[in-house]
């Protein structure tokens, strides 16, 4: 064992950098694993800065009002990693922005941060081991899981071919895109999400679909009330998607629906598919070692706490939440597991 860490934070989004914050100003020299920038990461949308690196503006995450946040920007962050952001123009900080300002405000404090994946870990006994995706081992007396969630996209193959030329799980990402001005778009699901895409997507699209499998919204009633009375959006009641089409030039063209209620099929001309199915919480490296709610969330196992079933192991962020799902509320459970963890290395002889 060539150094035993206090506290190993997996994930480098709000919660993630969140728990680094914390975990630093108690002195715990914590170490994270912000990820790797790898084709597969990207293929899988699990890049390093979490899902909120994919959002536009930024109007909902307390502290930062509309206003120009250019100045800030410039002083408080590392002008080597500020290049690597757009030029924003918009009135509000951008997800990239404000992600990236946490992981600042971490190595200010003293996070120590390490680019690769964490793709396997030995639960079983105190150290616990950890191994990354270059093939080194660390092993640490605590460890807090941050590793979010990943959007879910219909398992067809013309969902897969048309990835990124038409087919997409981010609206907030891709809709101001050229290929969806002025013209008709389909977004697929009933829950909040599918509402809140296609209401985002009505800006731009022509006209906006809302597919879903069944004849009633999952969405709550505010939400589904915002669907209903924009003229732009149209819900298509049960129905689900059997082919995209496209070309390789235009990326996708179109969508063929087939009834689940009997139905004939039904041909949409669409420049765009977005997926608003649901995530899929990131915790396969985990193998089995922690236990997962039914819906494969982790589960903390004592109410307001981030403890899971493993002594030692915390839980934080979209990883371990199948219901808020936002920025502030992963920073939240973030700041939450560094004080469990905390308090756990006070406790406990390691
Ligand atoms: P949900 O799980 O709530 O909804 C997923 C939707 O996708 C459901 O309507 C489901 O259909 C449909 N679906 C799932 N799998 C398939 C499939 N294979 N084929 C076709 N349709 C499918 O996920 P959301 O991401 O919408 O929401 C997650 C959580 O985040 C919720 O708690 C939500 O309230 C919250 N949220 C809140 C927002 C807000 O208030 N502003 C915005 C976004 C999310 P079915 O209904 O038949 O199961």
């Amino acid at each position: 064992m060539d150094h035993l860490e206090n506290v190993v934070i997996i994930g480098s989004g709000p919660a993630g950098w969140s728990a680094g914050i914390y975990a630093s100003r108690a002195q715990l020299s914590p170490l994270l694993f912000e990820g790797a920038i790898t084709a597969e990461n990207q293929a899988a949308g699990t890049l390093p800065m979490g899902q909120l690196s994919t959002t536009t503006e930024i109007e909902n995450y307390p502290g930062f009002p509309r206003g120009q946040v250019g100045g800030y920007l410039d002083s408080a962050l590392d002008q080597t990693r500020k290049i690597m952001l757009l030029p924003n123009e918009g009135e509000y900080l951008s997800g990239p922005e404000l992600v990236e300002l946490m992981r600042q405000q971490a190595i200010n404090f003293g996070t120590n941060i390490i680019s690769a994946d964490i793709i396997e870990v030995d639960l079983k006994e105190r150290p616990f081991k950890l191994t990354d995706s270059n093939g080194k081992q660390y092993w640490s007396k605590s460890i807090i899981i941050a590793t979010g969630a990943t959007a879910n996209y219909l398992d067809l193959v013309s969902v897969h071919h048309f990835r990124n030329r038409g087919v997409s799980a981010c609206a907030v990402c891709d809709g101001a895109l050229p290929r969806f001005r002025n013209k008709p778009i389909a977004v697929i699901g009933g829950g909040d999400s599918a509402i809140e895409e296609a209401d985002y997507l009505a800006k731009f699209g022509s006209k906006v679909y809302i597919i879903h499998r069944r004849d009633q919204l999952r969405a709550s009633k505010v939400m589904a009330d915002r669907a209903f009375n924009n003229d732009k959006i149209e819900i298509l009641w049960n129905r689900v998607p059997e082919e995209v089409l496209g070309n390789e030039e235009s990326g996708v063209t179109g969508l063929i629906l087939k009834g689940t209620a009997g139905q004939e099929s039904l041909t949409l001309d669409v420049s765009g598919v977005f997926m608003a199915i649901g995530h899929t919480p990131n915790t396969k490296f985990l193998n089995g070692q922690v236990e997962l709610t039914e819906k494969g969330f982790i589960k903390r196992i004592i109410p307001f706490r981030t403890n899971t079933n493993v002594e030692g192991v915390f839980a934080a962020g979209d990883v371990a939440d199948d219901y808020y799902k936002q920025a502030i509320t992963a920073a939240g459970t973030g700041c939450m597991a560094a004080l469990d963890a905390e308090r756990f290395l006070a406790a406990t002889d390691v």
